[in-house]
């Protein structure tokens, strides 16, 4: 058996599902709304399912998705991409990291990752043979330092993998931290391949700077976003995918032979969604952060220590100040003992460098949350 994956343990997000599930608690932990997303794009993917054609799309993804994708980030991030050789369709944003990683890392390559990060990073970079180099990001701001940056890039470094808004902190990265990664992308010659897949859920005001738009990143960046969270539809999993042509002809190689494919009907729908009106976009976010506000009052109002969210629909708990100093013990406790599932944030450090933070996911119905709050106030 490969050793690296004999290796791993089940993701987070399925123990803490499973728990939730067994326990009957409410599920604030794998981050999905319970919104059942815009039922006009949902009736559009069931009338391509239906009326529509249900064999093999084209590889790279239906020219409708790709030329909507054109326009959709035009429109919203003032890109300028080629449908036909800038934009591919993965089945999920996943598959396009993995795919990604598999084209450009060639073993023995070094990969810089952001720790917090999302847990399928590291086993992806050492499955395509890469060594992972951590710049570690802290409690509260989780910004980038030049020293933290200079210890972990090398002439080795080939990728580096970042996400922003950064799941599971709820930060957004600042001008002058996407400054200093395109400055060290450019002075060690890497490629930023970015999962953006955030870029929609981000709140007060805030408009979302892909590192693709800067003209010194234009020819070394991937940028990936997910259908599943700019629709909250996260099961469909229909990946986007923009590069420019000399990298987007290499991912392309790795897409085919991983899935070739994602299913035509969702492409359809997606191609349509894309197309809303900005009112809403506008609506989703202004959904989100009332649901924000809803539980970070509601917590702050319980004694707890809530961290700023800036974007995506995670909000984080200090759990330091509660005299906690095991997240992953307080997360076991809180499913079991309070009937409240969350994720301990160490669980995305490589070695878990910080301790003391713990994620819900707010995007929820406004009973789910009180409930959940009900049952934080009953903690003894
Ligand atoms: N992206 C989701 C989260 O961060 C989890 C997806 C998964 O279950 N792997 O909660």
């Amino acid at each position: 058996m490969n050793p690296i994956f004999s290796a791993l343990q089940t993701s987070v997000f399925e123990v803490m599902s499973q728990l939730a599930r067994e326990t009957g608690a409410v599920n604030l932990g794998q981050g999905f709304p319970d919104d059942p997303g815009p039922e006009d794009v949902r009736r559009k993917a069931a009338e391509a399912v239906i009326d529509g054609w249900n064999q093999y799309p084209p590889m790279m993804g239906l020219p409708e998705l790709r030329q909507a994708v054109a326009v959709h980030y035009k429109h919203w991030q003032g890109l300028d991409l080629d449908p036909d050789s800038e934009i591919m369709v993965t089945s999920g944003a996943t598959e396009a990291i993995a795919g990604a990683l598999m084209a450009l890392v060639t073993p023995g390559d070094e990969v810089v990752l952001f720790e917090p990060m999302y847990d399928a990073y590291v086993p992806l970079v050492r499955r395509a043979g890469g060594i992972p180099k951590f710049v570690t990001l802290t409690p509260p701001h989780f910004g980038l330092t030049e020293e933290a940056l200079a210890k972990a890039f090398s002439p080795k470094t080939r990728v580096v993998l970042f996400n922003n808004p950064l799941n599971p902190t709820a930060t957004i990265f600042s001008e002058a931290d996407l400054d200093l990664l395109a400055a060290f992308c450019n002075r060690y010659d890497a490629i930023a391949v970015c999962d953006e897949v955030w870029e929609h859920v981000v709140f007060d005001g805030h408009r979302h700077v892909p590192v693709l738009g800067r003209p010194d990143m234009r020819e070394r960046t991937v940028k990936i976003s997910s259908a599943g969270k700019i629709f909250s539809l996260t099961g469909w999993k229909v990946g986007l995918v923009m590069a420019a042509p000399a990298i987007m002809r290499v991912l392309a190689k790795a897409h085919q032979y991983i899935t070739f494919t994602t299913p035509p009907n969702l492409q359809a729908a997606v191609a349509y969604g894309l197309g809303k009106e900005d009112g809403y976009f506008e609506g989703m976010r202004a959904d989100f952060q009332r649901s924000r506000d809803r539980f970070a009052t509601g917590l702050r109002d319980l004694g707890f220590q809530v961290l700023p969210s800036a974007g995506t629909y995670f909000l984080n708990l200090d759990i330091a100040p509660l005299g906690e100093r095991d997240d992953v013990d307080f997360c076991r406790r809180l499913v079991t003992e309070n009937g409240v599932a969350a994720i301990p944030v160490s669980a995305f450090y490589a070695e878990g460098a910080v301790k003391n933070v713990v994620r819900f996911c707010f995007a929820k119905r406004d009973a789910t949350l009180d409930a959940a709050l009900e049952r934080l106030a009953e903690r003894s």
